[in-house]
């Protein structure tokens, strides 16, 4: 059986290192914790590609794909 990688999720073996390792980064990215801007609440988080939201105060923010820094 073939060693499992865990930080390397979701794109298996097809891609080089390079571009795993880059998923992997901006994974963890979309995975972090964040601050609602307007009330401070963590349930801050992206909806879709681009769209983060506040699931407190129904703040939406266009953001990037894969973080909020503009
Ligand atoms: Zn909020």
């Amino acid at each position: 059986m073939a060693k499992q990688q865990k930080s390397l999720k979701g794109l298996g073996a097809r891609y080089g290192i390079k571009i795993r390792k880059q998923y992997t980064k901006i994974h963890l990215q979309l995975k972090a914790k964040r601050s609602c801007p307007q009330c401070g609440s963590k349930s801050f988080g992206r909806d879709y590609v681009g769209i983060w939201s506040c699931k407190k105060c129904n703040l939406k923010v266009a953001g990037m794909a894969y973080d909020i820094k503009l």
